[in-house]
């Protein structure tokens, strides 16, 4: 296993389409486990593929107590290969969000409050998840990230932005 450099602002690779993965090979598996390391390492509660370089759909989510997001709900790892979700209802909640793509920037989001989501595990099985709240927001902006979305296009009044430094990352 091994620490992947994250791609910060305005990398290219941030804003590409992410392909699907049609075959989930010894280098996806091997990319996912890093993938787990890295936002660990960095106490993110979730990373998908492009902010590491690699324009696939992949993305993992976990939330520990870590000094990133002293409050946050936790909720157990997911590893999920092309990722989608379908929002189960209308309603919608503004929560506060941050990304290590773009460090150390904060601002609310509204997002879906439950969403139903589906993609493949690391062995290829389908997984079907019911996720709300903390997850359900988390796995919204990974999946954003497949396409090229970063949270803070969601937000037009840059005064809702606020900037905390953020803690330094083990090695
Ligand atoms: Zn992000």
């Amino acid at each position: 296993m091994a620490l992947l450099t994250v791609l910060t602002d305005d990398h290219p690779t941030l804003r590409l389409k992410s392909q699907p993965i049609e075959r989930i090979n010894k280098e996806i598996k091997h990319l996912s486990n890093d993938m787990v390391e890295t936002m660990r390492a960095y106490h993110g509660v979730g990373l998908a593929a492009p902010q590491v370089g690699v324009s696939k759909r992949l993305i993992v989510l976990e939330s520990r107590k870590n000094p990133r997001y002293p409050e946050a709900p936790v909720f157990p790892l997911i590893v999920i290969v092309n990722p989608v979700y379908q929002p189960l209802g209308q309603k919608k909640e503004e929560g506060e969000e941050g990304c290590l793509s773009v460090p150390g920037w904060y601002g609310p989001v509204a997002r879906y409050c439950g969403i139903k989501a589906s993609g493949l595990d690391i062995k290829g099985k389908p997984l079907q998840l019911t996720l709300d709240g903390f997850a359900a927001r988390v796995f919204q902006h990974e999946v954003d990230h497949l396409d090229g979305i970063l949270f803070t296009d969601y937000i037009d009044d840059p005064t809702k932005l606020a900037y905390y430094p953020p803690p330094a990352h083990e090695t």
